[in-house]
């Protein structure tokens, strides 16, 4: 029966397993890299000037774009409500290296300026009343700044032309005009893209039609869900197109890959790989985000991937970057970090969910998942997840702390709440109307989860978001009589920031026979615990399920019990009636009698004995029948010896 059982159990996990690969830590470097780089080329210029005095409702994008040429020309045409009175400007962000055909407004072109800062300011030639609907199109045209791994980028793969977008963060104005803060959600889009019929055009939504027009062809993409535009992108080559499908509920969801043709058959290969990740999630955080629509992938040339909404684009087909972007989709896409300060919550989130996903399908790579980012983020000493300045390019997009640290994080949050309100916390956190489809911030979070587990955190977000740098754990165990363990937990910190961190430490026991791990809550340097472990350990493991994030720590376990049998000290009679005699070697120094029953509780504890005698009497008139132990504290040593008590 158990047997079957087992066999089952095996059965039916390598079918839902796929072909996991192990975990890889390099491909956050490439993801981290990536973005790092698209985010210094836009550094020098603003971030976002457009305006916060309208509400962006719907863009209808219509870009003109050929592979063989570095070039976009495009009609933007949004959709908008004013949400302050008298507005008689808008303005968008653009930049500066686009040429504006001109803007048309109420039928007639109005004027407008490309500023040095980037920022398209328009002239209404008209002033509009509070929450008025309105539109405007934006003709435009020009070589988009791509330098480096830009946001807008022609490139060949296999010798052929390639064009293809990436750009979080500020990157989005270099191609289309639009509004990149982290404020206002796009609430649905159109994308006409047309591109000469040899090639196809990805994007993200739903690919409504293609249409004929001469030698070239027009992909028409829609998305119904709020996006940021940062979101966004579009890529054009010699695609080659399959779709995977996974079962959701009583329906399926298509996963439609775009990708180049002499890579084709690898990521056939590769792709159907996630589909028990992707109902490994709906499970944990709620449905796939946009289920009316699909998911998908779009090969493209930069390293790593990029959780487009709907869309990732992915360079090659690694399982932990598919699996990391996928998980995206949710915590990113969804809900968006509200400003940069926040990356943790897209980025930790992701690098965890992948952690995640290792401990349901693959135990094995689970623990290896573990000790790599441990190894990773403990190379240095300091470094917070929270991002101060963000002005700093390489603090932003840190693989060891808004990556590896953060998820971490997230990993002894749940060790330190445990299961039940961290993944409650997480799905009300995920699925808050106030934050899906909009952006959260740091605070979102931490309030969803303290209200959760009906506790206050801020000592542990203190010491780890906050704050900086890891602790050292020094462990002693010393056993004692009757299966007890004493257990002082002394801690160091790596940085100055954090002067203790307050942490459930798990200790293994274990002998040839039977093994427990039991959890101290260690609130101080130093601490002693007692603990009756209920069997005699050999040897002792610190984190052996590796929920902390520490490193150079020691354990030892040392036995504090001389089992001397042929002792000096005599205990007669033996078994004992009313009192037991000692007889002691007279030159040794007696300091003090213990006697414990067999659970370890102590019974009698005498320490007034005269020096230099060579016999003590114990009286054990008292004391119920059955077998103790008795401590004998003699020249700064302590030995056990056993009597039975009769009646
Ligand atoms: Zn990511």
């Amino acid at each position: 029966m158990r047997n079957i059982f087992l066999f089952f159990c095996l059965l039916t996990c390598s079918c839902l397993n796929g072909q996991i690969s192990p975990p890889d830590i390099n491909v956050y470097n490439k993801i981290a890299e990536n973005q790092k780089k698209s985010f210094l080329n836009k550094l020098k210029q603003n971030r976002s000037n457009a305006g916060d005095n309208y509400d962006l409702k719907y863009h209808r994008l219509e870009f003109i774009i050929d592979p063989d040429t570095s070039f976009i020309a495009g009609t933007v045409t949004s959709y908008f409500k004013t949400t302050k009175s008298n507005v008689s400007h808008i303005s968008f962000d653009l930049s500066q290296n686009m040429i504006v055909d001109s803007i048309i407004f109420h039928g007639g072109k109005i004027n407008f300026n490309l500023t040095s800062s980037d920022e398209l300011v328009i002239d209404l030639a008209t002033t509009l009343i509070l929450n008025s609907f309105d539109s405007i199109s934006v003709f435009y045209h020009g070589n988009p700044d791509s330098s480096g791994f830009g946001s807008f980028v022609k490139s060949t793969h296999n010798g052929t032309p390639v064009i293809w977008t990436l750009s979080e963060p500020y990157g989005a104005k270099d191609w289309w005009p639009c509004k990149q803060g982290l404020t206002d959600k796009i609430d649905s889009i159109d994308i006409f893209i047309t591109s000469p019929g040899i090639y196809k055009a990805a994007s993200i939504g739903m690919l409504i039609e293609t249409t004929i027009q001469g030698s070239n062809k027009i992909y028409h993409w829609r998305h119904r869900y709020p996006v940021a535009a940062y979101l966004i992108g579009v890529a054009v080559t010699n695609y080659a197109v399959y779709s995977n499908y996974v079962k959701e509920g009583t329906d399926s969801i298509q996963i439609l890959n775009y990708v180049y043709p002499e890579d084709s058959l690898a990521a056939s290969n590769s792709t159907k790989d996630i589909l028990p990740a992707f109902n490994f999630y709906d499970s944990l955080f709620g449905m796939y985000p946009f289920i009316q629509e699909r998911y998908g992938h779009a090969q493209f040339g930069a390293g790593g991937g990029m959780e487009h909404q709907t869309m990732t684009f992915i360079d090659g087909f690694s399982y932990e970057i598919m699996i990391h972007e996928l998980s995206h989709q949710w915590f990113g896409d969804k809900v968006t970090c509200g400003s940069w300060h926040d990356i943790w919550l897209n980025e930790g989130f992701a690098s965890y969910i992948t952690g995640l996903t290792y401990e349901r399908f693959s135990s094995y790579y689970w623990m290896e998942w573990k000790k790599s980012r441990i190894q990773a983020v403990t190379t240095q000493p300091d470094g917070a997840v929270y991002v101060v300045d963000t002005t700093s390019v390489s603090r932003i997009f840190d693989t060891r702390l808004s990556y590896h640290k953060a998820s971490l994080l997230l990993h002894m949050l749940r060790w330190t709440v445990g299961d039940s309100c961290f993944f409650a916390g997480l799905r009300n956190y995920i699925n808050d109307t106030a934050l899906s489809y909009k952006f959260s911030t740091t605070a979102n979070f931490i309030n969803h989860i303290q209200t959760s587990c009906g506790k206050n955190l801020t000592f542990f977000f203190d010491d780890w978001l906050y704050n900086e740098g890891y602790p050292s754990y020094n462990i002693l165990c010393t056993k004692e009589i009757g299966n007890n363990v004493k257990v002082k937990i002394s801690q160091t910190q790596s940085h100055p920031s954090v002067s203790f961190f307050e942490m459930p430490v798990p200790v293994k026991f274990k002998n040839n026979i039977k093994d427990t791990i039991v959890v101290f809550n260690n609130v101080s340097s130093g601490q002693e615990f007692t603990v009756n472990i209920g069997f005699d350990a050999d040897s002792v493991f610190y984190d052996p399920e590796r929920w902390i994030l520490s490193a150079n720590d020691t354990i030892k376990l040392v036995n504090n019990i001389i089992e001397k049998q042929n002792t000096e000290i005599i205990l007669t009679p033996n078994p004992a009636v009313d009192f037991v005699e000692l007889t002691v070697n007279q030159n040794q120094h007696f300091d003090k009698f213990e006697l414990y029953d067999i659970s370890g509780r102590k019974i009698i504890s005498y320490s007034e004995f005269p020096c230099c005698q060579s016999k003590y009497k114990i009286d054990l008139k008292n004391i119920p029948e059955g077998f103790y132990f008795c401590r004998l504290f003699i020249n700064d040593n302590s030995l056990i010896k056993k009597i039975e008590i009769i009646r």
